[in-house]
This record gives C-alpha cells, structure tokens and sequence, in this order.
C-alpha cells in the first residue's frame, strides 16, 4: 500500500477524539513494520514507536490523530464514511507525515545516529490527548526527548511550508461561571435573587476586561458564547449559566484576564446579593505555542534546501490553539510548523492578492469542504523527515 492509499483509507474512517482506535492501530503497523519498538494504548488511544540507531539527541516526531464531529461535504471518493464525523483538520495527513517518515528514516538510519520517539496522540481537538499521554507515563517509559518536532496542515498554496520562530499560536480556555440565585414567582423579585440580571450586568461587563484592562499591543479576546438560565416567563430561575471562551497569546495576559473573569464575576454576584460565591470552572485548555528559535532555524534551512527557498513561508502569529506544546513544557526546545494544502488552481481562484483575503475564498480547517491537495502527502513526510535528519545532524 502507498502513503498514499494509507492517507486515503485514514481519511475514510475518521474517528472522534480520544476513541481513535482504528487510526491508532494503522499507525503503529507503520511503525513496528519500519522497526520502531511500538506501544498502544498511551493514555487511552496514544502510540509511541521507538528506534535506537546509536549516540545521539533522542527526537519525539509527533502527530495528532483525531477528527471532528461534522459531515464532510467534499464528495471527494475517498470521503468519509461514518456519518457526522470528518478529518477536517488534517490529522489524517499527519499520521500519514509520521507513518512515511518513520520510514523513511529507518531505512537512511546509517546516516544519522540518536534515538526516534515517535508519538501518535490522540484527542488534540479536546485538549485532552498530550496531557492524558504524559500523564500515562510518556517521558519516563520511553526516551526522554532533546526536541520535539510536529506539523499542521492548513490553508495556503501546496507545496509551501510556513515557519515562525518563537510565538505562533495562542492559548485557548473555556470558562463556564455558574450564577446562584433565589429562584421564585415572577410576580415577586422582591422575594428573589434574579441570576438572570446578574448574568446580564456580567455579559455586559466582561466586555471591559479586554477593552479596559488589557494593553493596546496585547492581543486577547473575550467571548461570551453561550448564555443559559430559565424555563418560562413567570418562574424566575435558581441558576443562570455563562459560557466563555478566552484566547490569548501569551500566558501573563491569559493569566490576567482569568483573573479579572474571576474578579468581576464573583463582584457582580456579590453586588446582586446571591446567596454563594460563583462557581467558576475551566476546561478545553490549550498553552500558547512558542517555537524554540535555534531549532527552527535548523529546519527552517532545511526544508529550504529540499522544498526551494520560495516555498518557505513566514508566519504571523495565530489566534488558533494546539495541545502540542504541552510536550515542551518541561523546558524541552520544539519546532511547529505549517504544510500548505490548497490545491493550486484553488488558490489562484481565490479573490483578492495578498495572503490574507484569498485565505477567506479557501475551504479551510473545521470547514466541510477541506480537502488537501494529495501532493501534499509527499510534502508532509518530506518536511518531517528532513527536519528530524536536520537536528539529528
Ligand atoms: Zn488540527
Ligand atoms: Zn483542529
């Protein structure tokens, strides 16, 4: 079977995150068949393969494997075919990034020297996966990684890869605040403590925290996306529910804008005289993601003398989010970067010149119409092949 196919049959079967069982077991096939000591079932679906060729940096290459909850529309013949699920996001290219480089350099291994970690992880859509691997035990069962290298693929011409060094993608959290009151008889608030005029004074002044609070040059975004309390007209609830989503790009900023969500909400239930303090409870958190500069120099030469210097890109920052640099956070140096997967005549089409406003005429990631060009299967097995013989040296 081809990379390919192997791409193809992925992309056919997608699964949800953190049940990616069949994906987990195609990947690690790959890798024990290219010699990789494999093992299954890291922190739920996870797979780690490793080959030990000598002295040298140990290097964790990893990709993310889930999918996402949505019907694809792309009436490509190798479209999905579980209804409602969809490799939107490309993991799909991913696993088979991983699959085909582990390959390739098992079978180049006289040329470089160290040790391979490669790491198929599940639930990255959910922010669960990286977190449940290093819990399981990743780095003290396996070789503890020197860098960590991983890509994403998105939209841009195929073909092209996109580095940044330092920051390149934002933390993300979601934060629910559940509101008490004193539920009664419509008729009489003055027996009540209404959450749902606290709810409301608190949607309307958490629109200061990034206007009032964070600085000019500080990017952050405060969304209030889903507002609940009540059943009818003349019942005046218990509780009223806010749901939040804050995305930042650097952790001081997230960390203060957590704190004036905390503060103003506990202030607004207070001004109102709810009976408890909020309850105020975090999930879906992803860290910003900021590239080590050195090691993406390193990669970035590299892939400019296997792709062209043309086709390597720099990237702005994004407000997108990864669970990626979780596997960083003990101070280990990472490279992320992006392969582009827009077919050409796609991107040409596209209204607009710069960048930027052709990206708006481009299905992209989350969308149903995603579909990468299947050059870019080449693209993303050479770009990280060549980044792990680049920091193998
Ligand atoms: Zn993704
Ligand atoms: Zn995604």
């Amino acid at each position: 079977m081809t990379l390919v196919d192997f791409y193809r049959d992925l992309h056919a079967h997608p699964e949800l995150s953190m049940r990616e069982h069949r994906t987990a077991a195609r990947l690690a096939g790959e890798l024990r068949a290219a010699g990789f000591d494999t093992t299954e079932n890291i922190g739920g679906t996870g797979v780690a393969g490793v080959l030990r060729n000598g002295d040298g940096p140990t290097v964790m290459l990893r990709a993310d494997m889930d999918a996402l909850p949505l019907a694809e529309e792309t009436g490509l013949p190798y479209a999905s075919t579980v209804p409602g699920v969809m490799h939107a996001c490309g993991h799909d290219l991913h696993v088979t990034g991983l699959a085909g480089a582990a390959g390739q350099l098992a079978r180049v291994r006289d040329s470089w020297s160290g040790t391979l970690l490669a790491v198929g992880q599940p639930g990255e859509e959910t922010a669960e996966g990286a977190v449940a691997m290093l819990a399981d035990g990743l780095f003290e069962r396996f070789p503890h990684p020197g860098v960590i290298l991983g890509q994403h693929v998105g939209p841009a011409p195929a073909g092209t890869v996109g580095h940044r060094a330092g920051l390149l993608m934002s933390a993300a959290l979601d934060v629910e605040i559940r509101i008490f009151g004193r539920g009664g008889h419509g008729s009489m608030p003055e027996n009540c403590v209404d959450p749902v005029v606290t709810a409301a004074y608190l949607v309307t002044r958490l629109q200061t925290v990034v206007s009032r609070e964070i600085g000019a040059g500080e990017a952050a975004v405060v969304t209030v996306g889903r507002m609940h309390a009540g059943t009818r007209a003349n019942v005046i609830p218990d509780e009223a529910v806010l749901t939040l989503n804050l995305r930042t790009r650097e952790q001081h900023v997230r960390d203060r804008v957590l704190e004036a969500v905390r503060r103003i909400a506990e202030a607004e239930c207070a001004a109102s005289g709810c009976p408890r303090k909020p309850e105020i409870t975090t999930a879906g958190d992803f860290p910003a993601l900021s590239n080590d500069t050195d090691t993406v120099r390193r990669v970035r030469s590299a892939h400019a003398a296997v792709f062209g210097p043309a086709a390597v890109l720099e990237y702005d920052p994004l407000m997108a989010s990864e669970d990626f640099p979780r596997f960083g956070a003990g101070d280990i140096p990472y490279a992320y970067w992006f392969v582009g997967t827009t077919p050409q005549p796609v991107w040409d089409a596209a209204p607009g010149d710069r960048p930027a406003d052709k990206l708006r005429g481009v299905p992209g990631n989350h969308t149903s119409r995603f579909a990468p060009d299947l050059s870019a299967v080449r693209t993303v097995v050479t770009a990280l092949t060549t980044a792990a013989h680049a920091v193998l040296g």
